[in-house]
């Protein structure tokens, strides 16, 4: 009974109808996490793993349907639940990326029957061994040395040889406050500390790489007159 414990992320904004969805999810065996704009949601995909997404398209912050651009590397199933409900906006789904496309208002058994069929898709796809590799599906900051990279909110992504060394020596003290100094040393190997602005730039870089909105970094942050510290 793997199927009915698959987990589905719903991003939908029209709190009366996400209720009415966690339940009835919830009623159909699944386990249910709700997200009310693509940035949750882009958040939960990766903290929670989901199976299933089940996605509304008009959104606070957007179109659903630019979540699928970053989902693409993701083994994830996608059914787009709107009232965008024409042939066009239907196809439009389906060719960036949706699995499946259910229009507005829909029928509670409907939803029910599609999501099973996705379940069971995915299972045929990859002969039944789908679910069981999840060892595979890397972690939220992982890094990957040999290719110099960091996984991410939005998949992996590729560092400079400096920035990487720099995420790898911040994730392994998470929480800690790292001073300046203490990072021109152990980072970038400084026996004399030069007075540059070296460590403010790298971090500059590396929030637009790794933050969702480094304007307003949740990760890398600078503790005023105290130097860096990174929170995961
Ligand atoms: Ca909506």
């Amino acid at each position: 009974m793997s199927e009915s414990k698959a987990r589905v992320l719903l991003v939908e904004d029209e709190l009366a109808l996400a209720d009415a969805l966690v339940l009835s999810l919830k009623k159909m065996g699944f386990e249910c996490s709700w997200a009310k704009t693509l940035r949750e949601a882009r958040e939960l995909i990766v903290t929670e793993s989901p199976r299933i997404l089940v996605l509304d398209r008009q959104l606070p912050d957007g179109d659903g349907l630019d979540l699928l651009k970053d989902l693409r590397f993701r083994r994830l199933k996608v059914l787009v639940l709107s009232s965008k409900s024409s042939a066009e906006e239907r196809i439009k789904g389906l060719e960036r990326g949706a699995d499946d496309y259910l229009p507005k208002p829909f029928h509670w058994d409907e939803l029910k029957a599609r999501l099973n069929a996705l379940l069971r898709r995915k299972s045929e796809e990859v002969g039944g061994e789908f679910w069981s590799d999840e060892s595979e599906s890397p972690k939220l900051w992982q890094l990957d040395p040999d290719r110099l990279q960091v996984f991410t909110y939005q998949g992996w992504v590729v560092l400079t040889p400096l920035e990487f060394k720099f995420l790898s020596y911040v994730l392994q003290k998470p929480g800690t406050i790292l001073s300046k100094d203490r990072l021109l040393r152990e980072v970038w190997g400084f026996s004399l500390l030069p007075k540059t602005r070296t460590v403010d730039y790298l971090i500059t870089q590396i929030r637009k790489r790794i933050e969702v909105e480094p304007e307003s970094p949740k990760h890398l942050l600078t503790v005023r007159g105290a130097g860096v510290k990174f929170l995961i």
